[in-house]
């Protein structure tokens, strides 16, 4: 695709109510936005999964910003692979989101039709509860989702802040709702008893990202257990490389794909087809992202070996108004595919124009 126009936005917009996570506490949503324009005519949107700051991946806002204008578009003006420069899958990630967008609308694709998903299907999605150390308010919380309708929460676990507000949250949303846990590796192989015991139907990346080996380990010990607990891989999934990696070690009974972190829809494509040839079940995670990041990863959340829900909440989790028409909870607990082409969804640019904080032309 012959790039003619391509504009970069750093947009900021606010947060329903503070979002908290170890990594402090945001009361906004900072995106890098790609926007392009072919010399045909076609447009697309793409987002960028990366955070402000570097304390959940190693990419950042304004790092991926300059692996776009200095590195990634001149290489693909020039028609040259994109593995020449080593990681930034992030910002590889939404460039490639808007030239599929961009391929989509003009062709008259939706890009869950692209990837092989299911455009239109009603996937049933979870809810991420914010952390607090107050037990009974995350509890609190977890109910208020469930009332909404979602069927599954996940809480935050770490040594010697789990038991307790599993119980509780467990005892709040009822039968009916799965609770999961996400550890995001702040255990070890030695709190091996406390894990065992979690009453959860899922536990996410128990141990450290680079561990596949403790991982395989604690699935080992634990195969013979009468319910043995249900282990997802988060952070440790990063590429195919890293997926495959943990399927041959038999670390995870199930892998989460961020598109973004994996480097692109097109790669989260091909971790999905190794882990279903694995027998191996995969579900979507999502990094807050505004509605263009959010329809994408319910395109590819539609592949068939999705089989678990992902953390794909409707708008109205995150955002006062989000940059497309929002995402809204449906029966069941479901958000439905886009079908339209493309992403599918419709840009609010008065409003994202609006959230501008630094925007640039190439
Ligand atoms: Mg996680």
């Amino acid at each position: 695709m012959d790039l003619e126009r391509v504009e970069l936005l750093h947009v900021r917009l606010p947060l329903v109510r503070p979002f908290v996570s170890a990594r402090g506490t945001t009361s906004h949503k900072d995106a890098l936005l790609v926007h392009i324009r072919a010399a045909d005519g076609a447009e697309g949107w793409g987002e960028c999964a990366a955070e402000i700051a570097p304390t959940y991946a190693a990419e950042f806002v304004a790092a991926a910003w300059l692996a776009i204008v200095d590195h990634l578009l001149p290489r693909a003006r020039r028609g040259e692979s994109l593995d020449a420069v080593r990681g930034n899958h992030m910002a590889k990630a939404a460039l490639e989101m808007a030239v599929l967008d961009a391929t989509g609308r003009r062709d008259g694709h939706s890009l869950a039709a692209m990837l092989g998903g299911r455009p239109g299907a009603a996937l049933p999605v979870g809810v991420v509860v914010e952390m607090d150390d107050d037990v009974t308010a995350v509890a609190e919380r977890a109910a208020a989702h469930a009332a909404e309708g979602y069927t599954r929460v996940k809480v935050k676990v770490s040594p010697g802040h789990d038991r307790a507000v599993v119980a509780e949250v467990r005892a709040a949303v009822g039968e009916g709702v799965a609770v999961w846990a996400d550890a995001n590796g702040s255990y070890s192989l030695a709190d091996h008893a406390d894990l065992v015991n979690l009453d959860v139907d899922l536990l996410e990346q128990p141990f450290a990202a680079g561990d596949l080996v403790d991982h395989a380990a604690y699935l080992a010990a634990t195969s013979g257990a009468a319910w043995p607990t249900h282990v997802s891989l988060d952070e440790s999934i990063d590429s195919l490389h890293g997926a495959r990696a943990a399927i041959a070690l038999r670390a995870a009974h199930s892998l989460v794909i961020k598109p973004g972190r994996v480097g692109g829809l097109r790669a989260a494509v091909a971790i999905h087809s190794a882990a279903q040839a694995a027998g191996v079940d995969v579900w979507c995670g999502g990094m807050l992202e505004t509605g263009i990041g959010r329809a994408a990863n319910l395109a590819v959340a539609s592949l068939p070996g999705f089989t678990r829900p992902g953390d794909l909440s409707a708008s109205n989790r995150y955002f006062v108004r989000d940059l497309t028409e929002p995402f809204v909870l449906g029966p069941g607990g479901t958000l439905t595919v886009p079908v339209d082409a493309g992403l599918g969804v419709t840009i609010d640019v008065d409003f994202l124009r609006a959230c501008v904080v630094r925007s640039v032309v190439l």
